[in-house]
């Protein structure tokens, strides 16, 4: 369990450090226990409403992916934070009038699960920053987040959005609904895997699978995701 504070202030490099390396035990354990190789899972730390400051302290803990669901907060912290050349990553629901400041200030979107938000990132995409790296965000259980794009959907937009010359597609991601027993815990991940690996025959690029948060990311490193999104057990409770 992480260490909880009940403000931002109140912890220190250390303790972020504790938390850090306590996150890679488990996710190394996971991996162990899958019989998976270690380093198969790549960590995210979710920084969303948390300070530039962590942010700096985090990096300097080894920390070099963050993900941020509001665009406003991604785009001002990467302006603040644009001396350590940090990779951010967009998770959250993507409102149309918000596709600028995402194509502009992000590497990855995860969260994409329609044609007209993936045609707006493809068009406001700066030139030179080369192409937006995407996850579609799928579906995998009933009461889940409203977001995500119905499996039986999700061929015909992958083909759509291969078209689309300034995104890059790269896999698949879910935000299941929550459950707190762990064999429960699986079922939607599982599904997302195998709907990957029926489609990784006619789509090879789709290898990455990012599933798994502070609640559950043995649960996910044991149904095969290769990236998982960490908030509160690095960065403490988010209390606004
Ligand atoms: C907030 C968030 C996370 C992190 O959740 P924790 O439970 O704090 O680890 C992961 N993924 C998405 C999409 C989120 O919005």
């Amino acid at each position: 369990m992480a260490h909880q504070f009940p403000y931002d202030a109140d912890m220190t490099p250390t303790d972020l450090r504790l938390n850090i390396s306590e996150i890679n035990r488990r996710i190394r354990a996971a991996e162990c226990a899958a019989d998976r190789p270690s380093g198969a899972v790549s960590l995210l730390a979710v920084s969303k409403k948390k300070s530039a400051e962590l942010i700096r302290w985090a990096h300097q803990a080894g920390l070099t992916d963050f993900g941020e669901n509001y665009a406003q907060e991604m785009a001002e912290k990467a302006a603040q934070l644009a001396d350590l050349g940090l990779t951010w990553h967009f998770i959250g629901p993507i409102q149309s009038n918000k596709t600028g400041l995402i194509a502009e200030f992000s590497d990855w979107v995860h969260s994409v699960d329609r044609l007209k938000i993936a045609q707006r990132l493809s068009d406001q995409r700066p030139p030179e920053k080369g192409p937006l790296k995407v996850l579609l965000q799928v579906k995998t259980s009933d009461e889940a987040s409203k977001s995500g794009v119905l499996p039986d959907a999700l061929k015909t937009l992958i083909d759509a959005v291969e078209t689309l010359p300034n995104l890059q597609l790269k896999g698949l991601m879910t935000i299941p609904a929550s459950s707190a027993e762990p064999a429960a815990q699986r079922v939607p991940f599982r599904h997302l895997r195998t709907i990957q690996q029926s489609l990784i025959g006619r789509n090879p690029e789709l290898a990455i699978l990012s599933m798994g948060m502070s609640s559950d990311l043995e649960a996910a490193i044991a149904e095969g995701s290769n990236l998982v999104r960490v908030g509160t057990d690095i960065f403490g409770a988010r209390y606004n």
